[in-house]
């Protein structure tokens, strides 16, 4: 299973994607109400095994 992720620029840490403005774990990666083409750019499609936020992971599967 693939899932949408984003980069946080601070430290590099790979987030599971759970709306336009929030990851899994309640990291902002967009601040702007439009989405635009460079941010859907930065959401990729990964293999779980390549997620490193631990709380992302932890909260994906609090939901199963
Ligand atoms: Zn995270």
């Amino acid at each position: 299973m693939m899932f949408p992720t984003i980069v946080s620029k601070q430290d590099n840490v790979v987030h599971i994607v759970k709306n336009q403005k929030k990851t899994e774990c309640g990291f902002t990666y967009h601040h702007f109400t439009i989405v635009n083409r460079s941010d859907l750019r930065r959401i990729k499609f990964i293999s779980k095994d390549s997620i490193t936020c631990a709380m992302c992971l932890q909260h994906y599967l609090n939901q199963k």
